[in-house]
């Protein structure tokens, strides 16, 4: 079985979907390996690192898609990237099936098997193979130093001959995977954090990171899965109303707050960024679904009375080589799981298998997937 990883054509994506470490990996399993030529080059991993673990080189994207079994991607291939794969083959990637609906369509089409990381159920024994948190923890780390490199003021207290300065003060909003690393981040450069979601479970986890747990008097919004679940405009307006004077005092906001497959909850109003005072940083790692902060500009900074908002596009990718490199793993380990004798194998009564598979037999058969293709559709 073939196992094939392109080179990432989407703007601005530098991950790669395989590593050399990974490469030895799926090797030992029984599996051929190849990868396009320049592939890793963005993520600062070499052709010859790949041939060193055992990979073959690929000259063109279209050599390697017509002729592999699995792919093994970031982002969704393109439509004409679809029509190059072999009729069932298996696509792992991200695949955003609440906006892709054409691409998904076309998965279906060309009879591929495709799994969504998305789609991933959010289960102990998957958690060696969740994307979305690996990602989301190099996005709540990015999103701290890309803060502090704009910040006009230190993070740590110091204490010297001219003087001692304060500490900054970072609010979080959104204490899920990307939330709790910006917290131990903050923290580690000495910042004052503190941090607020609407499911209380997560309270003591904030807590063990040095941060305070801001609580508010409103209802809490715990829904599936440990995920938020989506809230009326009637809590968002009175959650606003109630968080305003935590944003004002801070130097730093960085806002991860997001509902699974809902628009991204808005936290603060232009208002409230007026209040802040200048020179103070919001990062709004929700941007690219409709930002947290009203006045964000998705891959645009934006000033606003002195104050920086900052809406960065696809973070994780801003650091390749251990984003990367956490994909990958995440990936092999999906993709070993479908694996059996070093052929594909589903078992569709498998949580796993059936909850990431979003088109198989020509047909999308997830069910999530589908309400999401609809809705999109409309
Ligand atoms: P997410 O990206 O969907 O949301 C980020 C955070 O935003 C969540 O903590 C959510 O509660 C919060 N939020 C939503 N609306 C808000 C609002 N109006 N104000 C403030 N905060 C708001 O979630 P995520 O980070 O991907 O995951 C959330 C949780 O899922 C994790 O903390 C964990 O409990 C669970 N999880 C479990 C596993 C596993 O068991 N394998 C893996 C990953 C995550």
């Amino acid at each position: 079985m073939k196992v094939g990883t392109p080179k990432e054509t989407a703007p601005d994506e530098h991950r790669v979907a395989l590593v050399p470490d990974t490469v030895t990996r799926l090797s030992a399993a029984a599996l051929e390996v190849n990868v396009e030529a320049g592939a890793g080059s963005a993520a600062f991993i070499l052709d010859d690192a790949y041939q060193k673990a055992g990979a073959k080189l690929v000259k063109t994207a279209a050599a390697l898609l017509s002729d592999a079994d699995a792919v093994l991607k970031v982002q969704a291939p393109s439509v004409s990237e679809v029509r190059l794969m072999k009729k069932d083959a298996v696509l792992i990637s991200f695949l955003q099936p609440a906006t892709q609906g054409d691409i998904v369509q076309a998965l279906a089409a060309q009879g591929v098997t495709a799994f969504s990381l998305e789609l991933l159920p959010r289960i102990s024994r998957a958690q060696s193979m969740d994307a979305l948190s690996s990602q989301a923890s190099a996005a709540g780390y990015k999103a701290v130093l890309m803060a502090a490199g704009r910040l006009g003021k230190f993070f740590p207290m110091l204490m010297t001959a001219a003087g001692t300065i304060p500490p900054a003060r970072v609010l979080v909003m959104g204490a899920g995977v990307a939330g709790l690393q910006a917290i131990a981040t903050a923290r580690r450069l000495g910042a004052v954090v503190s941090a607020y979601d609407v499911r209380p479970a997560v309270k003591e986890e904030v807590q063990s990171l040095g941060a305070t747990f801001i609580e508010l008097p409103l209802e809490t919004q715990e829904g599936q899965g440990g995920y938020a679940r989506e809230q009326s405009e009637e809590f968002l307006r009175k959650q606003r109303e109630l968080i305003g004077e935590h944003v004002a005092k801070s130097d730093v906001v960085i806002t991860t707050a997001a509902v699974p497959g809902r628009r991204a909850p808005l936290l603060v109003t232009g208002e409230m960024v007026k209040a802040m005072r200048p020179g103070s940083v919001i990062v709004d790692l929700a941007a690219e679904t409709g930002g947290n902060v009203e006045l964000t500009k998705v891959g645009v900074d934006v000033e606003v009375g002195g104050v920086t908002i900052i809406g960065t596009r696809n973070v994780p990718s801003t650091m390749p080589l251990h984003a990367s490199q956490l994909y990958a793993r995440n990936v092999a380990n999906l993709l070993l799981h479908l694996v059996k004798d070093g052929s594909i194998a589903l078992d569709f009564e498998d949580e796993i298998t059936k909850g990431s598979c979003v088109t198989h037999g020509g047909e999308i058969v997830n069910e999530r997937a589908k309400q999401m293709v609809t809705a999109a559709a409309k």
